[in-house]
């Protein structure tokens, strides 16, 4: 399968980022996020939501690019940071501040005064999907906004948070011409891929599906990110 033409090509991570938040290629989702951001949640009827897709976060030449699948609804669809304001992002940056990646615990808004240092992270899909389930035609669409983050940051390993950021990657990869093996690895916490250049770590996603039942313990994310963060050779912040 491969990734459907969005745009045109953008030559720095700027020229991205703003050519991300004005997309609106896809019909369902624009009305999602959208109609999301106006009806808003009773707990945040004071604040503006982003209501926008969302761009990645962190270090321009990251060592490591941590992918994950969407915003959510009322996280990064209302504070316009990746994986900031949910659960999910709770315990991602609370991990990624452990292993050193992050200058604080915690993402709370775009102007936090969060820096990431060896580490970027990002989304298969830019806009917030309906029960956080985006078609195969929207994350085909939406992958060359990827494509082209992953070109121009360049990062040697990257961690696949879910089987959906997994396949999108691999997806990607192999779109550009990468030696990606077949038949396709499969996903799994703590699986480690090595094609050309570039190493895949999957881990699984710290959704409240995941963190709550045990699934993903704080000491299990821990040990991926650290491990990327080893294999990439970065020093710690
Ligand atoms: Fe554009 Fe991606 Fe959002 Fe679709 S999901 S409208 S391609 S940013």
């Amino acid at each position: 399968m491969t990734p459907r033409r969005t745009a045109a090509r953008c030559h720095d991570l700027a020229a991205l980022d703003a050519a991300i938040v004005d997309c609106r290629s896809c019909r369902r989702l624009v009305d999602w996020r959208e109609s999301v951001a106006a009806t808003k949640r009773a707990s945040y009827a004071d604040e503006e939501y982003w209501g926008r897709p969302v761009p990645g976060f962190g270090d321009s030449h990251p060592g490591v690019l941590i992918v994950g699948l969407a915003p959510a609804a009322h996280g990064a669809n209302r504070t316009g940071r990746v994986f900031t304001g949910d659960r999910s992002g709770d315990w991602l940056f609370a991990s990624l501040h452990r292993v050193g990646f992050a200058n604080q615990p915690e993402s709370v808004s775009m102007t936090d005064r969060l820096r990431l240092s060896g580490a970027r992270v990002t989304a298969a899909v830019r806009c917030a999907p309906p029960d956080n389930k985006p078609t195969t035609r929207e994350r085909d669409t939406c992958a060359p906004w990827l494509m082209q983050e992953m070109a121009l940051t360049d990062p040697r390993v990257i961690v696949a948070l879910g089987g959906f950021a997994w396949q999108s990657v691999l997806r990607i990869c192999a779109a550009g011409g990468e030696p990606v093996p077949r038949p396709r690895p499969r996903f799994g916490h703590g699986v480690e891929v090595a094609f050309g250049e570039r190493i895949l770590l999957g881990c699984f996603h710290p959704s409240q599906q995941n963190t709550f039942t045990g699934r993903l313990t704080e000491p299990m994310l821990d040990k991926v990110l650290a491990r990327a963060r080893d294999l990439a050779g970065e020093a710690a912040v």
